[in-house]
């Protein structure tokens, strides 16, 4: 059989994709990648993948890998060994923090990236820098969600398991694209629909797949998914079919919520929201009638305005019905990457250590300064979106980012631009020359998951190994050796050999992952946090009790935000997110041979009502012009959308690049840009 070529090998490995977190086989010749081979023992997926895990791997050896460690000179870049990159990393930042202090750095961990490599990254801020400005691009995405649950529920990650969303009688999902964006994760919900009469309920402003095949759709208004929402639940309440047991032994807070119901009507709701308020009723009816609950929600939720009081609203209905601590029910913010649960999990976030513990707590603080043996600042550091403006005012001067294109897919990348220019050292550690490499004053060679051994956390809360099967490409290294070897040419003598130490040490310290070792995540098991000192995970979260002293969850009253308001000349409403053969900007699944030669092109989808008034066909060429930037880009007339409202897939690296439209407002209580309000005006650049 093949397996006799001794240079076969078989290797067990988790999708670098998204966070429903897959796992397989991967069967390699050398450095060839003959196939994935899906195993039934794979917790989250079993015999499932999609396209993107199945086929997106060529980025591994895609020719545009970066080998060599490079050092800008005047405009363009040289090759370097690796000792004189990190002599020069060295010189600058015990400069740096000499002339200017630590806060005068900031560190940018990815969600690409191990757990171990995230553990490592905030250690070095906090550990050897001494500066809690440390951050990931969860801001980016699912910071809001992580906001509502901890409100209300004290846990920030999907309360139950992806199989606990099959047992559900009724499924909401809300603002999530699921069937292209979590594929193999929709693949189950469809599953359930078809076979167990599941019921299926949407709410977005684009009619995706799931749109279609639910048992009942709405279109709100942009931005106000959080007053039908609330108005949905004081019905609830008003019709007594509220959980009362449930409140009484469980929740906390329930008059001054049922109070800050007040203007939530119906009628309210159907003028702010336009969906008539029949089928608003509707919903509550069919929340009423499910024994389980669970609801779904991303990006359409949260990069708004209001996004950390609309996953709050998502929770508080959940709590008001009972439906969290039992299988079938509960709420599943969808994490987009692989390992953005992980990424904050393992405390790259500038107020949380690992696990969550808070930075402002003298006791956490006092645990890690002793076993680090320095000190850590009493105040939370500047998140990403703050370290932009303290570049532009000159606060922040130098940063250390890896695996992430922040100049790509932050909002309002004109702006960023300008801010790393004025940077007075950058270094960025990533596989390929991003856009955001292209302004580093150093360039540091990094290896993709598949180069690596490490574990991913997915949506689920489930931690899963992957092993290495292909050397690193080249010089480059993984990010965790690399930030060993900055942390040590600043003397900080770290001797890990292995990612399994540095889980150790994280495990020691941090609660929530107690029990976590390598021998317990060995082959295809896996873990979900948290995880006691014997080893029992927890793959359903708050079954006797809520994360809060007394043991019980609270309910937190929220308000509307009204999305941002633009001049009438912005006439045109340019929602955005993902499509199933690409990644996000697609700095991977563009080097993937069989995934863009079915969609090489970005395009915007146009309604047919738009079309016509515009006098747009399809390949018609457009410019959108918002104010902060341009994009241009060819239209696709369907009616996945209606009149006003397009649609930009995120992934373009180029002129079609959503962020350049992109504000820099953000929710107000995160940070998390406000991707989703954007109003631009159209011209026609070209006809078809
Ligand atoms: Fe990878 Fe997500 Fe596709 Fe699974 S569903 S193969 S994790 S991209």
């Amino acid at each position: 059989s093949a397996m006799r070529d001794e240079r076969i090998k078989k290797t067990k490995t988790v999708c670098t994709y998204c966070g429903v977190g897959c796992s397989f086989d991967v069967w390699t010749k050398d450095r060839k990648i003959l196939k994935v081979e899906p195993q039934a023992e794979a917790p989250a997926n079993g015999i499932s993948t999609c396209v993107k895990g199945k086929f997106g791997w060529d980025f591994v050896n895609s020719e545009e890998r970066l080998t060599k460690p490079l050092i800008r000179e005047g405009e363009a870049f040289r090759e370097a060994e690796w000792e004189e990159a990190l002599d020069l990393i060295t010189r600058k930042f015990t400069e740096m923090k000499k002339a200017h202090g630590p806060d005068s750095m900031a560190f940018i961990s990815s969600s690409k990236c191990t757990n171990e490599e995230s553990y490592l990254m905030q250690k070095l801020a906090r550990g050897v820098i001494g500066t809690n400005n440390v951050d990931n691009c969860s801001r980016y995405c699912q910071t809001p969600a992580t906001m509502g649950l901890f409100r209300t529920v004290g846990h920030g990650g999907d309360s139950g398991s992806i199989t606990d969303i099959e047992k559900a009688e009724l499924v909401i999902i809300v603002g999530s694209n699921t069937s292209e964006s979590h594929p193999v994760l929709a693949t189950r919900v469809k599953r359930s629909h078809k076979l167990n009469g599941q019921k299926l309920i949407v709410a977005d402003l684009r009619k995706h797949e799931m749109a279609d095949r639910s048992d009942l759709f709405i279109q709100p208004a942009p931005g106000s998914d959080i007053v039908w929402l609330s108005a949905v639940t004081k019905y609830i309440l008003d019709q007594g079919w509220e959980d009362e047991s449930f409140l009484n032994n469980r929740v906390n807070g329930l008059d001054d919520y049922i109070a800050s119901l007040e203007t939530f009507t119906m009628d309210y709701a159907e003028e702010a929201t336009g969906i008539k308020k029949e089928l608003l009723i509707k919903i509550a009816e069919e929340i009423h009638s499910s024994k389980t609950v669970s609801i779904l929600w991303a990006m359409g939720v949260t990069q708004h305005l209001g996004g950390s009081d609309t996953s709050t609203a998502i929770s508080n209905l959940l709590l008001i019905t009972g439906n969290y601590g039992k299988p079938g029910a509960g709420s599943y913010p969808l994490r987009g990457h692989n390992n953005v649960q992980g990424a904050s999990d393992f405390g790259s976030m500038p107020d949380r250590f690992p696990g969550y513990e808070k930075v402002t707590d003298d006791a956490v603080r006092s645990k890690y300064e002793q076993r680090w043996g320095v000190k850590i600042p009493a105040e939370p550091g500047l998140n990403n979106h703050e370290m932009i403006s303290a570049v532009h005012d000159g606060h922040l001067k130098a940063m250390y980012l890896k695996g992430e294109d922040m100049g790509l897919v932050d909002s309002n990348i004109n702006h960023v631009h300008a801010a790393f220019e004025k940077l007075d050292f950058f270094v960025v550690q990533d596989i390929f020359l991003s856009r955001t490499a292209e302004f580093a004053d150093v360039v540091l060679p990094a290896a993709p998951s598949l180069e690596k051994e490490g574990t991913f956390t997915n949506t689920e809360r489930r931690v899963q190994r992957l092993y290495q099967a292909l050397e690193p490409l080249g010089d480059s290294k993984p990010d965790w050796e690399i930030i060993m070897d900055i942390a040590n040419g600043l003397g900080a003598g770290w001797s890990y050999s292995h990612p399994s130490e540095i889980m150790a040490e994280a495990a020691s310290l941090s609660p929530l992952y107690a029990g976590v070792s390598y021998e317990l995540l060995e082959g295809y098991k896996s873990l979900q946090w948290p995880v006691a000192k014997d080893g029992t995970d927890t793959p359903l979260l708050f079954i006797d009790e809520f994360p809060f002293p007394d043991g019980k969850a609270r309910l937190f009253p929220v308000v509307w935000t009204k999305p941002l308001q633009f001049e009438e000349q912005y006439d045109i409403h340019v929602n955005n997110g993902r499509l199933l053969e690409h990644f996000h900007e697609g700095n991977m699944t563009y080097k993937s041979e069989g995934i863009t030669s079915k969609t090489p092109n970005v395009f915007l989808e146009v309604s047919p009502e738009l079309a016509k008034e515009r006098g747009i066909e399809n390949g018609t060429l457009v410019r959108l012009t918002s104010p902060y930037g341009n994009v241009k880009v060819e239209c696709l007339i369907t009616d996945r959308v209606r009149g006003k409202e397009v649609y930009l897939p995120m992934n373009d690296t180029g002129d079609g690049a959503i962020n350049y439209l992109t504000s820099s407002h953000a929710d107000k209580d995160t940070d998390t840009p406000a991707y989703k309000e954007v109003s631009a005006k159209m011209e026609i650049l070209r006809a078809k």
